[in-house]
């Protein structure tokens, strides 16, 4: 049954396809969309383009930003030999948030996952054994407390462990299943200060 004309439902269809806008979300800013002023919508479809064009990963510890190496990893005030490996961007900026740690990340950009067959060669290990090459004392393993987030923890650790590095996990003040981004500041610090050898 056709209510909108093509224009209108093809708008409705692209916007329902973004993650956490079902069906009526998407009418709603369809509509939303046609009733801005034209200037508007060229500004907001200029800024998707222009950020996911010029959006990559930092080249050392896989965050996104615009630059080749990120304003955290380029801050030579951190402290390059602490890493807090992390599954993606959003997680890295709700520790940032906190203001209180001073040292680098290392955005895996996802979690292993066995079913949705996601493995190890799938999100960024490879590249962080690399960098463990590197003078690196303490690797801090900020996974989320979900299952895939503790698989991955407990593979990373038994990757990093013969290499000498300590490896240290967030303490679970963390609800299981706990999406990072959502906790608030002050569980996250009390996690992090509480984090225990691996
Ligand atoms: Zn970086």
């Amino acid at each position: 049954m056709n209510y909108y004309s093509e224009k209108i439902d093809r708008l409705i269809e692209q916007l329902g396809g973004l993650p956490g806008i079902g069906n009526k979300s998407a009418q709603r800013l369809a509509f939303h969309i046609l009733n801005m002023p034209k200037e508007r919508v060229r500004a907001l479809t200029d800024t998707i383009t222009d950020a996911r064009e010029n959006v990559r990963y930092c080249k050392e510890c896989f965050t996104l930003t615009d630059k080749e190496i990120c304003p955290i990893c380029s801050n030579p005030g951190r402290d390059k030999t602490t890493i807090m490996v992390v599954e993606t961007t959003r997680d890295l900026a709700a520790y940032e948030k906190t203001g209180k740690y001073n040292g680098v990340y290392h955005v895996l950009q996802g979690a292993i996952s066995p079913m949705l067959g996601i493995g190890p060669a799938d999100i960024r290990l490879k590249e962080l054994m690399t960098r463990l090459q590197g003078d690196v004392k303490e690797v801090i393993i900020a996974t989320n407390s979900s299952l895939e987030g503790e698989a991955t923890a407990m593979y990373i650790s038994k990757l990093i462990k013969p290499a000498g590095i300590k490896v240290t996990r967030i303490a679970s003040g963390i609800p299981v299943g706990g999406d990072l981004e959502y906790i608030d500041e002050v569980t996250l610090l009390r996690a992090l200060e509480g984090r225990k050898a691996l």
